[in-house]
């Protein structure tokens, strides 16, 4: 009964704090990605001003009650206020649950944006290397290089999956089925050591070992944003 009480009083106060600090927008549209477990989910986000994003952003949405995860916008456009996200939606999870849930119309709850304070080196190469959680960090990389022909990048996800992305979010996103496969294309592209930045993103023993082999290689600008384990 005490237990009852307190929960009740708990989720009482979490509530009100919530509706203090929480914005809300709408999902314009949702698009599943073939078989792969990505969902792209198209917002209007009218009270986050996208002018000042010189940086990879994150948000935090509401994914369940008192859970949330944080997902990156790309594809803003600051004038209408809408983005998207790419949530990669094949675990089980409460973020993985809600992707799969909403559909378009639905009200989504988010708290102020955040910044990743990742942004594309001014004038050299940039590369970017993910798996499938970090889709949208690449894609907001490559928006903010300009020129877009500095940016190139490489995800590992399956080839089905890969050939719908190229195709349809950027030519600049080459697609790998395996750590390995994406070692040997790093080798291969022979990157110049003193021009070009990397940037990791995605699962931690990914992006560890990913950065392992680029230092073995004796490339030194190498930023890292690691988000599972
Ligand atoms: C700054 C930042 C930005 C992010 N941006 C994105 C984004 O744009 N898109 C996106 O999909 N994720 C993104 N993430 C990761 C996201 O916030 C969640 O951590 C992730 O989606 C898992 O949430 P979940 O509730 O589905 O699963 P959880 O309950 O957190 O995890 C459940 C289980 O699934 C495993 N798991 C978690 N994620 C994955 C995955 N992708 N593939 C396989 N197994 C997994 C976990 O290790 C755990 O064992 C970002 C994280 C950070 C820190």
């Amino acid at each position: 009964m005490e237990i009852s009480i307190l929960q009740q009083i708990k989720n009482k106060a979490g509530k009100l704090i919530e509706s203090q600090l929480l914005n809300s927008g709408e999902v314009l549209d949702v698009r599943t990605l073939d078989a792969s477990g990505l969902i792209e989910i198209e917002m209007h986000l009218p009270n986050v001003e996208m002018r000042n994003w010189n940086h990879v952003p994150y948000i935090k949405l509401r994914v369940d009650d008192f859970s949330f995860r944080d997902y990156t916008p790309f594809g803003w456009d600051a004038d209408t206020a809408t983005c998207s996200i790419l949530i990669d939606s094949d675990h089980e999870g409460p973020g993985s649950r809600w992707a799969k849930e909403l559909r378009k119309g639905d009200t989504v709850y988010h708290f102020r944006t955040e910044s990743t304070r990742q942004s594309p080196h001014p004038t050299d190469f940039v590369v970017g290397l993910g798996d499938a959680s970090g889709i949208g960090h690449l894609l907001a990389l490559q928006q903010l290089t300009v020129p877009v022909s500095r940016f190139e990048s490489a995800v590992i996800i399956d080839s089905l999956a890969g050939q719908l992305l190229h195709e349809n979010y950027s030519p600049a996103l080459n697609t790998m089925s395996t750590l390995e496969e994406m070692a040997g294309w790093i080798v291969k592209q022979g990157y110049c050591t003193a021009h070009t930045w990397f940037y990791l993103i995605g699962n931690n023993q990914m992006v560890t070992a990913l950065r392992r082999q680029l230092k073995s290689m004796g490339h030194a600008h190498i930023q890292v944003k690691g988000f599972w384990s």
